[in-house]
């Protein structure tokens, strides 16, 4: 039997289940924790209304410091399994090579990274499959009925069903837009394979104000180039519309110097694009629930932050307040609030809110504030390809990473065998 078809064996028989721990929702951040408390030998129940994680356009990169969070939480290996590494970054500003960054990243499409996380769940934690019909909280136990009739009852219930909003509702806890149709995330493959592209991953900031580009990166999945483009626009934008029905020849008006790198933008997919709010929660300090990953705040894609706040909710709950939790009797909010106030999560949820709005103040404003911010950055990155200009006149080209190296220390890296490299980066400005 294959893993699929095991999943699509119901695991837990319907009637009535008594478990720690009722996750609602089967994503990155449920599963997770599922996984994470399986292995501290908790009861689990892990709801979700899809058996295999539906196809959609989500996260498809992050970097070295969330790698680390990953191997915590003991999944390096199944992460590792499923994304692919670069080390050699290519950035782009002002329409040419800017910097060159020795610096882990991971590139994963997000299907199959869930699906993958979802196989490594112990046979003592299946997915049910289902939909939940009704929830009851209280401070001492917490009461699902799903659809089919089954009732899971738990001491706690998590919250993680990302940006879907029936069990917030029904639970009374509220979705605060901080800033609405914030930015939008387009993605799409190029035609050209990665032998061809020759870079592992190249980034072009977007030039001018009125374009509203915060960036576009491209970088390979297994044998794929995808592209991820974040710009700060709404999907009814007539802009949007005309970028994806011809998205080549509006790339080679914006980034005509990397044109020829990149197959003159011949792209081998449809543009999937998503609009995302910034958000918040208000009503969830409350008794035997707590809300973690999108279902508790969302943040802007183009800061790569979401996938870390997800892990620092996991790593937070389930090495600290869970167990603290379970140790002694109930579940009241002055418990759950805990989780809420603890220094780590508010750190990591700020510093994700933080910078989605900087983003789009510094590529967006024209105000003479920003205008002014804009020109000392700029002017500080300018002066910075001079002086590096200035110190290699004369010298030799400075020499790049061998290729073999790299190919080596990549597949050292598959093996498992380096250390997630957060403080080997050496930032290094090349020759444009
Ligand atoms: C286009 C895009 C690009 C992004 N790029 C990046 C990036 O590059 N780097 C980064 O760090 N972050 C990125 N993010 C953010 C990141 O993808 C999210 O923060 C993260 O995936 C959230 O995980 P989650 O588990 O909270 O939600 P999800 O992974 O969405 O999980 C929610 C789960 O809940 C289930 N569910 C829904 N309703 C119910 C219900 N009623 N009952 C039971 N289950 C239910 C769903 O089926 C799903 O399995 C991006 C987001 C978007 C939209």
């Amino acid at each position: 039997m294959s893993i699929a078809e095991a999943r699509e064996t119901p695991a837990v028989p319907p009637g009535r289940t008594e478990v720690d721990v009722a996750i609602v929702g089967a994503g990155l951040a449920g599963t997770l924790l599922a996984l994470s408390l399986a292995k501290a030998g908790r009861r689990i129940a892990l709801v979700d209304p899809h058996r295999i994680h539906h196809d959609e356009f989500r996260a498809e990169k992050t970097r070295a410091e969330q790698m680390g969070l990953f191997e915590k939480l003991g999944l390096g290996t199944v992460f590792r399994s499923l994304a692919t590494p670069m080390t050699d970054l290519h950035v782009f500003r002002f329409g040419q090579l800017f910097e060159r960054k020795q610096a882990w990243e991971y590139a994963f499409s997000y299907t199959p990274l869930i699906n993958g996380i979802r196989a490594a769940l112990p046979p003592q934690v299946p997915l049910t499959v289902g939909k939940v019909a009704e929830v009851s909280t209280g401070p001492d136990r917490q009461r699902l009925a799903l659809t089919d009739g089954s009732i899971i009852d738990a001491r706690l219930l998590v919250v993680a069903t990302g940006y879907s909003e029936a069990v917030r509702r029904a639970i009374g806890v509220e979705r605060i837009e901080e800033s609405k149709a914030h930015s939008l995330t387009m993605g799409f493959d190029l035609a050209i394979s990665p032998q061809e592209f020759g870079l592992q991953s190249l980034t072009y900031y977007g030039k001018r104000v009125a374009d509203r580009i915060a960036f576009l990166t491209i970088f390979r999945i297994g044998e794929r180039m995808r592209a991820n483009m974040f710009i700060y626009r709404t999907v009814a934008d007539p802009w949007v519309r005309t970028f994806r029905e011809n998205p080549q020849k509006m790339l080679l008006e914006l980034m005509p110097e990397i044109a020829e790198r990149c197959g003159g933008f011949a792209t081998a997919s449809e543009v999937e694009v998503r609009q995302v709010s910034l958000t918040t929660s208000q009503g969830h300090r409350r008794d035997g629930v707590v809300f973690i990953g999108d279902a508790f705040a969302t943040t802007c894609p183009a800061q790569g932050d979401g996938i870390h706040r997800v892990l620092t909710d996991v790593d937070c709950l389930s090495a600290t307040h869970i167990p603290a939790w379970l140790e002694t009797p109930g579940m009241a909010a002055d418990k759950i609030c805990a989780f809420y106030d603890d220094p780590i999560k508010i750190a990591a949820d700020a510093r994700a809110m933080r910078a989605s709005i900087y983003a789009r103040r510094i590529t967006t404003e024209t105000g003479l504030e920003w205008r002014l911010r804009r020109l000392r950055n700029n002017t500080a990155r300018h002066l910075m390809i001079f002086a590096r200009r200035f110190r290699e006149a004369g010298k030799p080209a400075t020499p790049h990473l061998a290729q073999e190296e790299l190919l080596s220390t990549t597949q050292k890296h598959m093996s498992g065998d380096c250390a997630p490299a957060g403080n080997m980066i050496v930032s290094e400005l090349t020759n444009p």
